[in-house]
């Protein structure tokens, strides 16, 4: 690894082999008319977006996609000259940029398309965008066929490229629904309205590229499942192959003590020895993303589990241990050791929340070191 010798133990290491493995999988799947969109927003769903477009694009990805604009131009600026696309919406002086960075841009309402139509003039290169239709997220994007056609017909005038043309489903992850048959109705009919079919028809995220595979258009956006997640448990009990986590979240005991009977832990003292006790300190805390919330949380020690007790610190936290250990003890809080394995999932339901959130919540302080494919996560 490439980790300083002398800096804290607490890495996420991200095995690029297992991104690759995702796509390659996800591409086998949807078939050659179709191409993958490797989503990178929120710097690669924290695994870090330049190293993790790198690794997409080398298993087959077609395009990159982020969510603002300093996302899409850090992109360039690490050298990418894949085609990105800018899934969020772009302030109108952005659009100047984008032409010049050859970075396409979501058009999501006629007044913003027009007021980019008034500056595409000056620009230095034909500005390419994709109209974004809302056909029930109620987010991004046109809801009539009237707007629609008066964003494609500004952009045509100023000869702006319409590249292509998406929308979002908002309860893919779900059941079959009503909501998502409408949605998919809904976007084929805004389809249809077009005078010309754009290169690039897309609609679905990871669980609809699952879920919905009729309805896979010209290309699908894979975000979380990329990374090896499921997007939800019910797809995580339907995938059609097994994902492979892509990230291991590691650090090592660096303090070891014995407690006896009534002996307290942490802030609050709310954990308290029944009897002697080893207890360890990690050198992790909710200022890197182990929120407090996850106190009770197992972390896995020699292969098995050993739980977090007290409240969890900024900087650390403490684990009970079966018995005594040295400090450097390596410890793995998402990931496998032995036969036991802690995924985003298992955190995710401690807090109430879903996967995405736990794996963007890893702060910058953590460091990412990349592995080629040695990695069993
Ligand atoms: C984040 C995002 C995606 C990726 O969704 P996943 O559920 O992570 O696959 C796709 N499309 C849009 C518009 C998004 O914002």
């Amino acid at each position: 690894m490439e980790q300083m010798e002398w800096g804290r133990p607490t890495v996420a290491a991200i095995d690029l082999e297992a991104i690759r493995e995702n796509v390659r999988n996800t591409a086998r799947l949807t078939g050659p008319d179709t191409g993958v969109i490797a989503v990178v927003k929120a710097d690669g769903y924290g695994h870090g977006a330049a190293r993790v477009a790198e690794a997409a694009l080398e298993a087959g990805a077609m395009m990159l996609a982020v969510a603002t604009p300093d996302e899409a131009v850090e992109l360039r600026e690490a050298g990418l000259e894949a085609d990105i696309l800018l899934l969020g919406a772009s302030p109108v002086p952005f659009a100047r940029i984008a032409a010049e960075q050859d970075i396409i841009i979501t058009a999501d309402s006629p007044a913003w398309m027009e007021a980019v139509a008034a500056a595409a003039p000056d620009f230095v290169r034909p500005l390419r965008v994709h109209l974004k239709v809302d056909t029930g997220m109620g987010r991004l994007g046109v809801r009539s066929a009237e707007d629609l056609l008066r964003m494609y017909r500004a952009a045509r005038a100023a000869n702006i490229s319409v590249d292509g043309i998406f929308t979002h489903f908002a309860t893919a992850d779900e059941p079959d629904n009503e909501v998502w048959r409408m949605q998919a109705s809904g976007f084929r009919e805004a389809v249809e309205l077009l005078p010309e079919r754009p290169r690039l028809v897309h609609a679905s995220n990871s669980a609809a590229t699952f879920m919905h595979p009729e309805c896979k258009f010209d290309a699908v956006r894979l975000g979380i499942s990329m990374y090896g997640i499921a997007p939800s448990d019910f797809v995580r009990e339907r995938l059609p192959f097994p994902l492979r986590p892509a990230l291991m979240l590691s650090t090592e005991l660096v303090h070891v003590k014995r407690l006896g009977r009534g002996d307290t832990v942490s802030y609050g003292a709310t954990y308290r020895a029944q009897g002697d006790e080893w207890v360890g300190t990690l050198p992790i805390g909710y200022a890197d993303g182990l929120l407090r919330g996850q106190s009770g949380q197992d972390v896995l020690i020699g292969g098995r589990r050993c739980r977090i007790v007290g409240r969890i610190c900024m900087d650390q936290c403490m684990v009970r241990l079966p018995h005594e250990m040295a400090p450097g003890e390596p410890v793995v809080l998402l990931g496998k050791q032995g036969n036991e394995r802690v995924s985003p999932d298992e955190w995710a339901e401690r807090l109430g929340t879903i996967p995405y959130e736990v794996v963007v919540t890893l702060s910058k302080r953590i460091p990412r070191v990349y592995l080629q494919g040695r990695g069993e996560y």
